[in-house]
């Protein structure tokens, strides 16, 4: 069996982590898993729900019994809940606009980042994850940790481009700017740990990113 490979890739909205780590993962032939989007499919199905702001319990209990399943293929992506094909719909602006609110929930991130980690021992640790808290929370010891960043009017303008002409501008920075804010409360993705390299996204294509990342991988003891 070939040696595990974990890369860990954090980042705030609109660094261009998903691009990235799904060039990485095709790469490299791993499997790749985007953490954001269990986050989102547990507040489309909260929304779904008719879940209000303040009702904790709920979201954690509907947290606990749902069945996420989500594509681990980079190429393919696919999320279901409870039997729903979300994939599109948890893009929708209402979406991203509720997330945090599920995200912030320490009780629901207890429960994801146990399913996270589940996910990545299934693939034999052969795995890109990205997501806000990976290179500190859900997967402190792996091989490569990136924090990837961007200035936030960057980041606002690829999230504009994402997002097509119907969304107005308002709406964007808070999909970007509130949202990272209120994220920030519970992981810290702006300021790198021990051992995690930033890198800087902003006047960077994804393309020249994917090949740091690659340098870096080549660097790892065993690596031909
Ligand atoms: O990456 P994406 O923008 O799709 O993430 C959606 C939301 O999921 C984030 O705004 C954040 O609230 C949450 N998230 C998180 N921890 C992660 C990944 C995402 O809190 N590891």
């Amino acid at each position: 069996m070939s040696q595990s490979l974990v890369i860990a890739i954090d980042g705030p909205s609109g660094s261009g982590k998903s691009t990235t780590a799904r060039m990485l993962a095709g790469e490299l032939h791993l499997a790749y898993l985007d953490t954001g989007a269990m986050y989102r499919a547990v507040a489309w199905e909260y929304l779904r729900t008719g879940g209000v702001a303040d009702d904790t319990e709920a979201v954690v209990q509907l947290t606990r019994d749902a069945d996420i399943r989500i594509s681990t293929h980079p190429d393919a992506p696919l999320v279901r809940i409870n039997g729903q094909d979300v994939t599109s719909a948890i893009r929708e602006p209402q979406v991203s606009a509720s997330v945090s609110l599920v995200a912030t929930n320490t009780d629901v991130r207890r429960i994801l980042t146990k399913r996270m980690r589940e996910t990545i021992a299934a693939h034999n640790h052969r795995i890109v994850v990205e997501g806000r808290d990976i290179t500190t929370v859900v997967a402190p010891d792996a091989d490569v940790r990136i924090l990837l960043v961007a200035d936030p009017a960057a980041r606002v303008a690829r999230r504009a481009a994402e997002l097509g002409e119907q969304v107005d501008p308002g709406s964007v920075t808070d999909q970007v700017i509130r949202r990272d804010r209120d994220d920030s409360t519970v992981s810290n993705f702006t300021d790198a740990t021990e051992g995690v390299v930033v890198i800087d996204s902003t006047f960077q294509p994804p393309a020249q990113v994917v090949e740091q990342i690659l340098r870096l991988v080549e660097t790892l003891p065993g690596n031909p």
